[in-house]
C-alpha cells in the first residue's frame, strides 16, 4: 500500500523510540493516509518528523505529538470525543479509528469544509465537523468522554471543562502565544485532577476562551 513502509518507520523512528507504546494508538498511526491530508506538493514528507503548513496560517501537527497527545488523551472503543482545531482532519481521523464518535470543530471555514470532504472521501462516517469557535466546546453533543484541544490557548476553557464527562479526560496545550506544556485533566465527580507538563509548541487557540 502506498507509503506503508514510511508510515511503519515514522511509527518505529519517531514515536515508539520517544516512548508511546499504546497499541491501538500506534496501530491507527499505522494505518491512517498521512500523506492524504497534507497539501499534495509535501506529500514527500508527510511522514518526516515536522509539522507542515496546511493553508489558512496553519498546520498539521507533528506525528510524534498526534501520539502522544492520542495516547494521554486514553480514549476507548465506545467513547465520544471533541476535537478542538480540525485543521487537516488528521488527528480527527486517528481518534475515528480509537473512538465511536468523533466531533471536530474549526474556526476556518475552509479548513472545515476541506476536512470534512477529506474525511468523507475516507470513509470516516463516525466523524462531524463543524465549523465554528471550539473554545466553546459543542454542547449539542456534550458530554464528552474525551476531549482534545490541538491549539494552544492561555488556560484551559472553562466551557471545554463543563462538557467533559465524570472519568473524562482532557488534553490541551496551555502557555504562552508561542510555546506550551501539555495539560491533562482528569475529571472525578467532585475536582479536576490535572497531570501531564510536556513541553510543545501548537498555534494560537484563537477565541472567546483563547487569544484574540
Ligand atoms: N488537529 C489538526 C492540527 C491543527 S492546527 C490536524 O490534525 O491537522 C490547530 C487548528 O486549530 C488550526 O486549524 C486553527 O485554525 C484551529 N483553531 C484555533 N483556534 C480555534 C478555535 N477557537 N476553535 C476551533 N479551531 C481553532
Amino acid at each position: 500500500m502506498l507509503f506503508s513502509k514510511q508510515r511503519t518507520q515514522m511509527v518505529k523512528l519517531q514515536i515508539v523510540s520517544r516512548g508511546v507504546r499504546d497499541e491501538r494508538v500506534l496501530d491507527a498511526m499505522r494505518h491512517v493516509p498521512r500523506h492524504l491530508f497534507v497539501p499534495q506538493a509535501r506529500q514527500s514528507d508527510a511522514y518526516d518528523d515536522h509539522p507542515i503548513p496546511i493553508g489558512n496560517g496553519q498546520t498539521i501537527s507533528q506525528p510524534y505529538m498526534v501520539a502522544l497527545m492520542t495516547e494521554l488523551a486514553g480514549a476507548g472503543e465506545a467513547d465520544r470525543v471533541l476535537e478542538v482545531g480540525t485543521g487537516s482532519g488528521y488527528q480527527a481521523a486517528i481518534l475515528a479509528e480509537l473512538a465511536a464518535e468523533v466531533i471536530t470543530i474549526e474556526r476556518h471555514v475552509e479548513l472545515a469544509d476541506s476536512a470534512r470532504t477529506r474525511l468523507e472521501g475516507l470513509g470516516y462516517d463516525n466523524v462531524t465537523v463543524v465549523a465554528g469557535d471550539g473554545t466553546l466546546g459543542c454542547p449539542e453533543h456534550a458530554p464528552y468522554d474525551v476531549i482534545i484541544v490541538t491549539a494552544g490557548g492561555p488556560h484551559v476553557p472553562e466551557a471545554l471543562k463543563s462538557q467533559l464527562a465524570i472519568d473524562g479526560r482532557l488534553v490541551c496545550p496551555v502557555g504562552a502565544r508561542d510555546m506550551q506544556r501539555l495539560v491533562v485533566l482528569q475529571r472525578t465527580p467532585g475536582e479536576f485532577i490535572e497531570t501531564g507538563g510536556v513541553g510543545c509548541i501548537f498555534v494560537p487557540l484563537v477565541g472567546e476562551e483563547g487569544w484574540t
